[in-house]
């Protein structure tokens, strides 16, 4: 095996650290909250199954969408933001860049394209060897273009884009719900065993619901931070790359360039139907890649015609449907 993919291989492994220590962290305060609190420190039966209940709802509801952020494949731009086979010669064989974009700009005038780089040129992937679709960016970690990518995200080491972003908001949501809930339950036993009110029979339950309340309340003051901002994100119709560098329109840059009003903001993120707004499941949004800058009627875009073929059917891990 050449090192290089060594190297890779190596590089793979290690990037499920962060992911392998949010999971034992998870499993630990199950342990933590259902038999050290629930069974060995609660005295009422009543209260331990209203709090397994609340505790299970929220903890499925975390884990499911946190497992659908990790195992969601990015979506990549569709075969017809490739170019031609004679184009791509053409243009791999020309030196200068100016005939380069000459090539691009013949190749875009099919295309629904809206954004331009910084100089006002086509947004080119040498990489990827693909024209960019409007909000298309390219990750280096998981080397490909990615559609409306917001962020490349260590803790669930996916690429937080298009095909996942329900899911990521609906992470952190669950997240902050299931640290609230248990800090918040947790508490008054933390007191107790502090204030030493409670028998002192099982010495490492009170370790355990010690720690759990510092870990559960440390966790909420930073997902909280995070969830703000990504609610703020949605409500403007922005990703975090563009709230750092305004896209660049025919008519130049606009931070609000992509915005349809709040409503449809949320909606275009959550779907159209709002009984599946609270679960990680894909939903659609028809207006999809519609915006200030484009024409309704031109509806064409990779990301519409890729919904005119596989209606509600959410992209599939590692199955690179947007691409082929
Ligand atoms: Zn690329
Ligand atoms: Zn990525």
């Amino acid at each position: 095996m050449a090192p290089t993919h060594v190297l890779r291989c190596c590089q793979r492994g290690l990037a499920w650290i962060p992911v392998i220590f949010i999971a034992l962290v998870v499993c630990w305060s199950y342990y933590a909250y259902v038999v050290e609190l629930c069974i060995f420190t609660i005295p009422s039966i009543g209260e331990q199954v209203v709090y397994m209940i609340f505790f299970h709802l929220s903890f499925i509801m975390f884990v499911w969408s946190y497992w659908k952020t990790i195992f969601t494949m990015p979506a990549n731009p569709s075969k017809e933001f490739c170019l031609p086979k004679a184009e791509k010669e053409r243009y791999e064989k020309e030196e200068r860049p100016e005939s380069q974009q000459e090539i691009l700009w013949r190749a875009a005038t099919s295309l629904p394209l809206y954004t331009r780089t910084g100089a006002g040129a086509i947004r080119y992937c040498d990489r990827c060897q693909v024209i960019k679709p409007d909000r298309c960016h390219h990750c280096s970690a998981c080397d490909m273009c990615v559609l409306k990518m917001d962020h490349h995200c260590p803790w669930v080491n996916n690429c937080v884009g298009f095909s996942n972003y329900k899911f990521f908001i609906l992470f952190l949501a669950y997240s902050l719900v299931y640290c609230l809930f248990i800090a918040a339950t947790v508490l008054q036993y933390f007191i107790k065993f502090w204030t030493n009110e409670l028998p002192d029979t099982h010495t490492h339950a009170k370790f355990h619901v010690l720690f759990l309340f510092f870990v559960a309340a440390m966790f909420c003051i930073s997902i909280l931070s995070l969830f703000s901002y990504h609610l703020w994100l949605v409500g403007k119709n922005r990703s975090t790359i563009e709230a750092f560098r305004a896209p660049v329109f025919r008519t130049g840059s606009d931070k609000n360039g992509f915005s349809l009003g709040f409503r449809k903001n949320i909606a275009q993120v959550f779907g159209d139907q709002k009984k599946y707004w609270l679960l990680p499941v894909f939903t659609r949004y028809k207006y999809i890649n519609i915006f200030k800058y484009s024409r309704p009627s031109s509806d064409t875009s990779s990301l519409c015609s890729f919904f005119s073929s596989h209606k509600h059917k959410p992209p599939v891990k590692k199955a690179g449907v947007l691409s082929g």
